[in-house]
């Protein structure tokens, strides 16, 4: 097992993991819900965690997670609604749900 990701938004870590269950790389949750039972201001030791199971996959894992959350093409957005700067992968506010608008150009 190898750590591939942590973050404190444990969206973005669902993100990924999503991301790697479509490359079909097996990988699992540690600290998924550590934070919500300490409070807002947790810390970094309770953020989520996203481990791959099998060592071999951590390289492509990680790659995988590097390409789609860096994503340089596309600029971040913000909310409308709560002014949460947003990934450009993402299709609604990692926040508050609100959708993404249509064009920022
Ligand atoms: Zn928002």
């Amino acid at each position: 097992m190898k750590l591939v990701y942590t973050h404190e938004n444990r969206l973005l870590v669902s993100n990924a993991h999503n991301l790697l269950e479509q490359a079909g790389i097996e990988c699992v949750w540690k600290n998924e819900f550590a934070a919500s039972a300490i409070g807002e201001l947790a810390p970094i030791s309770s953020w989520p965690e996203l481990w791959v199971v099998n060592d071999a996959h951590s390289e492509r894992a990680a790659a995988l997670i590097e390409i789609a959350f860096s994503s340089s093409s596309l600029p971040q957005w913000i909310c409308s609604q709560c002014e949460e700067m947003n990934e450009p992968s993402f299709d609604y506010c990692w926040r508050c749900q609100t959708e993404k608008p249509e064009s920022t150009s």
